[in-house]
């Protein structure tokens, strides 16, 4: 556990059993495991093959628990006369059963949800029916838009429509006129405060969101003109996603504090403010401030967020508000993960070859470097010397090669011969004392020789971000971590593309604070006849959303899980992935008239003589399968 950092980014959820496997704990330090390797195996028994999607609603239902209670006790800490009343930002995980869970766990804190289209709009509109809970409008709205939210209040519904840009306060003005009532109303402020990390560029004067002090001011004037100034109700600001720093927060904390108690002075009822999202996540648990991860905790955050508005409030005898965060990666994270199957690994050949009846010079002379290497009293200098001397010589059987002197065969031999002694190389410095200095260029040699594992995935549809953004996702076996692993590998996913790959890992050996990554990890050598599955945690927000179809691969299966109170878990929910037919629909194409198409063409064969009928039914029967398949390699 400790080698991929499981200890520090898994805690409470994830751990490793005496067997070896990845433990869930989906309620956290209250009880109930369940072993992940045995919960594939039985899922792959019910026909869900790999990869596959496992949502813990145990953990969403946890991790809202957890923020509440953060903020819960950062009220009673500080004595704040107000509360907490969160919402989902919809864009973090529109899936039908993630927000479902998430509205009916949260309806004992009136938690609402926070929604940035028209679409987005539809699901909130009509999940909450809590009176209590708050909607809160943002992104870009037209009149259609506007309106939709006014004439939901009388639903019962409590839509906040919030001023993002210039423009919007004159189409509110016009709706609330035309339909004889208003929305509630909120502003978006353009703080200054300057951001940091991958998301910095939410704030400031060039943000792509929200009002700066002139147009914030502006847009009271003309509420108050339109008599709409009784309506605005929030002040919202976010710093963007992802606050690896705290005292990011705390400064925008300060100034949205002021702007807050200077709209109450102009005479707007206010009662909220909306800190927007940026809850971080640990993503390599180091704790840092990273971009893979935070420096501060969910508590440090609540208690930042409350006392902070606090002090702006009281010495102006301004009421505290209530708060709103937008916190999506702090809830969606933890709980999906993504299992999936390694098909098979490529590496470098390693040993040395049986030597040819007469051999080239530079192959006896590659041979020697192998024999000094590996002889006993070889010190690290000789093994400098000698791994040199290898460039040399490979370098030299190329040039030997392209002038036509060196036979392919040969060429072969040399290029195995140099790897030879690179894995011997490898080999020698394993054993070496601790305190052995060892010069660079050999220290990378292991790496050199790391294989390549192929991933039954593709990066663009399950793990967007880890090739969008560079974003860090904890990756590992879900079994045989009893075991030490042997290799150092890298992942190659399915699709046609050199990007394809996850190749930056957590590395918890590492503890400058800047960057917790590697490019290799340390996995084991598959075995014949056995599968070798990996996980890839804290992929629960933006992933499958920013997932996309390169190279018609779709989604994945994914199942919903919950503990059952007398142990062990029940199936909730299946989402079946996208099969072929599917995506080939989705780029217009149409299945049953491809397939029609290539039993034309078989025919044909067929009458020519080229293809028997057994082979033209076999033929079609494996394209009309693939098209009711997933898309992805059935083991
Ligand atoms: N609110 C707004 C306006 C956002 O743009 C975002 C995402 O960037 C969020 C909330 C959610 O942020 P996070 O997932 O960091 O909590």
């Amino acid at each position: 556990a400790a080698l991929y950092g499981l200890d520090r980014w898994g805690d409470p959820y994830f751990s490793v059993s005496d067997r070896g496997h990845v433990m869930v704990q989906p309620r956290g330090d209250r009880g109930g495991s369940l072993d992940l390797m045995e919960l594939v195996q039985e899922l792959q028994g019910r026909d869900l093959s790999l990869p596959l999607l496992i949502r813990f609603d145990d953990i969403l239902e946890d991790r809202l628990e957890r923020l509440h209670g953060a903020f819960e006790r950062a009220i009673a800490q500080y004595g704040y006369a107000g509360r907490y009343q969160g919402v989902f930002p919809v864009k973090c995980n529109q899936q039908r059963h993630v927000v479902e869970e998430l509205v009916s766990s949260g309806r004992r804190w009136h938690f609402g949800l926070e929604a940035g289209s028209k679409a987005e709009l539809l699901i909130a509109l009509s999940l909450i029916d809590d009176p209590e809970a708050l909607l809160i409008c943002n992104g870009y709205k037209d009149q259609r838009y506007i309106e939709t939210a006014i004439l939901a209040r009388r639903l019962g519904r409590q839509p906040v429509v919030v001023v993002e840009q210039a423009d919007e306060v004159e189409r509110i003005i016009s709706a609330s006129h035309e339909l004889g009532a208003a929305p509630l109303i909120g502003i978006r402020a353009k703080l200054s405060a300057r951001s940091t990390g991958r998301w910095g560029s939410s704030v400031g004067e060039r943000a792509k969101f929200g009002l700066g002090i002139p147009e914030l001011l502006a847009t009271v004037e003309a509420l108050r003109a339109a008599d709409l100034l009784g309506e605005l109700r929030l002040l919202h600001f976010h710093v963007g996603s992802q606050i690896n720093d705290i005292a990011v927060l705390k400064d925008a904390l300060q100034e949205a504090g002021q702007i807050y108690g200077e709209l109450t002075k102009l005479g707007a009822p206010m009662g909220y403010l909306d800190v927007g999202g940026g809850l971080g996540i640990d993503y390599d648990g180091s704790r840092t401030a990273s971009s893979a991860s935070t420096n501060y905790s969910l508590q440090n955050y609540a208690n930042d967020v409350v006392a902070t508005v606090k002090e702006c409030c009281e010495p102006h005898g301004i009421p505290v508000p209530t708060l709103v965060s937008e916190s999506g990666r702090a809830l969606a994270s933890h709980f999906s993960v993504l299992v999936f199957d390694v098909l098979g690994a490529g590496s470098l050949p390693g040993a040395v070859p049986t030597p040819l009846e007469s051999e080239a010079l530079i192959l006896r002379n590659l041979r020697d470097t192998y024999a000094a290497i590996t002889a006993p009293e070889a010190s690290v200098e000789a093994l400098q010397e000698a791994w040199n001397d290898a460039l040399k010589f490979k370098h030299d059987a190329l040039a030997t090669f392209r002038l036509g002197y060196l036979s392919l065969p040969e060429r072969g031999l040399a290029e195995q011969l140099t790897w030879a002694c690179c894995q011997a190389i490898a080999e020698r410095i394993k054993g070496l004392p601790a305190a052995t200095v060892i010069p660079e260029e050999l220290r990378a040699l292991p790496a050199a020789l790391a294989s390549t594992y192929y991933a039954n995935l593709s990066v663009f549809r399950s793990a967007p971000d880890t090739w969008a953004i560079d974003q860090l996702f904890p990756v590992l076996p879900i079994h045989r971590l009893d075991e030490k692993p042997e290799a150092l590998g890298s992942f190659a996913d399915l699709t046609c593309d050199s990007d394809g790959k996850i190749a930056r890992f957590i590395d918890p050996a590492r503890s400058s604070g800047q960057g917790q990554e590697k490019p290799l990890l340390e996995l084991h050598n598959l075995r014949p006849g056995e599968p070798y599955w990996i996980g890839l945690f804290l992929g629960g927000a933006y992933q499958e959303v920013m997932g996309n179809l390169h190279n018609l691969f779709g989604s994945t299966n994914a199942v919903h899980i919950r503990l059952k109170a007398n142990g062990g878990y029940q199936l909730d929910h299946v989402v079946r992935g996208d099969t072929n037919a599917e995506v080939l629909e989705v780029m217009e194409h149409n299945p049953e008239l491809l397939l029609e198409r290539l039993r034309v063409a078989s025919e044909a064969a067929i009458g020519q003589g080229s293809l028997g009928i057994s082979d033209a039914r076999r033929l079609m029967a494996h394209l009309e399968t693939s098209l009711r398949q997933t898309t992805y390699l059935q083991g």
